[in-house]
């Protein structure tokens, strides 16, 4: 999934944690949010196969391009508008992006020998915890290069925003 819907599923584990385990229970509301927000994405990256999301880039195809400007301010804008109404949601947005932040993250620091990271040579955390559902889509349809394919990425991104525009309204 894209980056930004990550970071929406980071917060809307992270409200639902806090706003609704009661306070007694605060280590295990953390807990729960880290858990569930980490693992959120290994359920979110196989679904993907649903969504526009081609592997590699298309410079020439100017919907990719228009496409990935917007996706990247969504993202840029999700980021620090949440940071400002609260900033601990960057908890649950770090956690629901950590497989990238770790698999990108390591395959951009490899080129540096400073960093050690020649071991880390494939997305293990995506390889790992991504496998299961991958299996299990594997004979469903792939619209990784359909351009429909968005159609349920911005479905699922209403679905997130609603209860989090709610919960916010109502609680914070
Ligand atoms: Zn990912």
């Amino acid at each position: 999934m894209q980056a930004y819907t990550h970071l929406l599923t980071g917060i809307l584990i992270e409200l639902l944690c806090f706003l609704f385990i009661p306070m007694e229970y605060f280590f295990f509301a953390i807990f729960l949010m880290l858990t569930l927000a980490f693992l959120s994405h290994a359920v979110l990256d196989p679904l993907a196969r649903f969504t526009y999301h081609p592997p590699e880039a298309h410079w020439n195809d100017s919907f990719w391009k228009y496409y990935h400007v917007i996706i990247s301010m969504i993202a840029f804008v999700v980021m620090i508008s949440f940071v400002l109404i609260e900033w601990t949601l960057v908890l649950g947005m770090f956690m629901a992006s950590l497989f990238d932040i770790m698999d990108w993250g390591a395959r951009f620091l490899r080129k540096y020998q400073g960093f050690h990271l020649e071991w880390y040579d494939r997305p293990f955390l995506h390889d790992f915890f991504c496998a299961p559902l991958n299996r299990l889509f594997k004979p469903l349809p792939n619209w990784n290069e359909e351009k429909k394919g968005i159609l349920p990425e911005i479905a699922l991104n209403i679905a997130q925003i609603i209860p989090i525009i709610w919960l916010i309204i109502v609680f914070l």
